[in-house]
């Protein structure tokens, strides 16, 4: 049976613009033929808690068909990474050429050792919120009672707004 996932993209190191639309394919190649996906703008944000002279990030979020189970797709999202060009490193936050995180597997939750679902930090961050709102504005997460668009609304704004970069890509 096939899920529909959310997925986080984000890049601050090398071609930020090719490392996405990279990325982008290697997910809308996973899906069942014949089926849709969703994709946000590319979105600029400030490194947060990022070794200093890091770069800003790109950001965007997918949502595409999936059939397997979510740690199959943790699989596969790690492997495109290092396909792309993710050198594992110790250093916290380092700067990388593409992170994907599974934002939500249709409506099931995991609180594991290596995956949770929904991601815990997803409501917290305006990088995911805002291209999120694109695509899904009114979807509520498993567990919660908030809508997308709700979340990012009530975001604290001390963080500085993000600039888009483009809305196709
Ligand atoms: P981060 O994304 O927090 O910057 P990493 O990409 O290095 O850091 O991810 C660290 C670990 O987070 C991964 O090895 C993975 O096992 C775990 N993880 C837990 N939940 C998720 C999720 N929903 N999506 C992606 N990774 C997750
Ligand atoms: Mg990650």
């Amino acid at each position: 049976m096939a899920h529909r996932a959310g997925i986080s993209l984000g890049s601050n190191l090398g071609n930020r613009l090719a490392n996405l639309r990279k990325g982008r394919d290697l997910l809308v190649n996973l899906m069942p033929e014949g089926t849709n996906y969703l994709q946000s703008g590319i979105y600029q944000s400030d490194p947060v808690d990022c070794p200093p002279e890091s770069r800003d990030f790109y950001n965007a979020v997918i949502e595409i068909d999936f059939i397997g189970s979510p740690h199959e797709l943790l699989e596969a999202t790690q492997g495109i990474e290092y396909h792309i060009g993710r050198i594992a490193v110790s250093q916290r936050n380092a700067p990388r050429v593409l992170d994907l995180d599974i934002l939500y597997f249709g409506n099931i939750t995991i609180d594991g050792d290596i995956l949770t679902l929904p991601h815990p930090r997803l409501t917290h961050r305006r990088f995911v919120l805002e291209p999120l709102s694109d695509i899904r504005p009114q979807l509520i997460l498993p567990g919660d009672e908030t809508t997308v668009g709700e979340h990012l609304r009530k975001l604290d704004s001390d963080e500085p707004e993000l600039s888009i970069v483009q809305t196709m890509w």
